[in-house]
């Protein structure tokens, strides 16, 4: 029996009954021993095309299922509720996203774990906080506590390095959220990762390896990469009080 961590997001329909009959039926699977469920938050939607507000939620859950065959029976609770994944990143029913199996990482063509955005969502990271604070990312080394703390909003602090001739355009997208302080990196030991709360790499690192903690994004469609990045990471995530 293992420990697994799962994120959920939704926008469309009674999605906090979502919730709750996609979990009555992942406790009908046999494999499923038992689930811990964190309170609703609600964020803002991240992605030109998303929609309206998230709610989000997030399971713990005991299992005898593998990786694959768990992100299976998380697929076929997604298609049962209605998920269609016309838009990329559009509005949706229900998410599911395996977020950790154990401490174990997998990498295959199906299946990332850790997922490979969760260390900078505050949407998946704050509802993880209610149940597991003390869950250690087994890649980067930092709890969720850890990795919560260093997107606090308020004093939030960004870096950007490779980004050349696009620098002046992502300054004007960052101005569009309020309280970030931007800091450019000439390389990426430039700075100290720890000391910012997010470091975003542009297009390519020549050279040496980029460390964890920045996070690497695409050169095209750079400003809408770098709005949902900020969405994510730096827009507050709010506690829906429980009925
Ligand atoms: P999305 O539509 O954003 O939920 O992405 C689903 C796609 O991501 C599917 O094709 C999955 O096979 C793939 N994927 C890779 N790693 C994960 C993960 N840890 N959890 C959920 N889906 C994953």
């Amino acid at each position: 029996m293992v420990q697994t961590v799962v994120a959920l997001g939704g926008n469309q329909g009674h999605v906090a009954q979502t919730f709750d009959r996609a979990l009555s039926r992942m406790k009908q699977h046999e494999q499923v021993q038992s689930v811990e469920t964190a309170a609703l938050y609600r964020s803002a939607a991240m992605g030109a095309c998303a929609g309206s507000e998230f709610l989000n939620s997030a399971w713990v859950l005991e299992t005898t299922l593998e990786p694959i065959r768990l992100l299976d029976l998380l697929q076929e609770v997604e298609n049962e509720f209605g998920r269609s994944r016309d838009v990329r990143w559009g509005p949706r029913t229900l998410d599911l996203d395996l977020i950790f199996y154990d401490h174990e990482v997998v990498s295959s063509p199906r299946l990332i774990v850790p997922h490979s955005h969760c260390w900078y969502r505050r949407f998946v990271l704050t509802p993880i906080e209610d149940l597991r604070p003390d869950w250690l990312h087994p890649e980067l080394g930092l709890t969720i506590r850890d990795l919560c703390k260093r997107l606090s909003v308020g004093s939030f602090r960004l870096a950007i390095g490779g980004a050349g001739d696009l620098a002046p355009t992502l300054t004007g997208v960052v101005r569009e959220f309020q309280n970030v302080e931007l800091v450019y990196a000439d390389s990426p030991d430039s700075i100290e990762v720890s000391d910012v709360s997010l470091a975003v790499w542009f297009g390519e690192c020549s050279g040496e390896k980029l460390h964890p903690l920045w996070l690497k994004s695409p050169t095209r469609d750079a400003l809408q990469a770098l709005r949902d990045t900020l969405t994510a990471a730096c827009t507050a995530v709010v506690a829906i009080p429980s009925p």
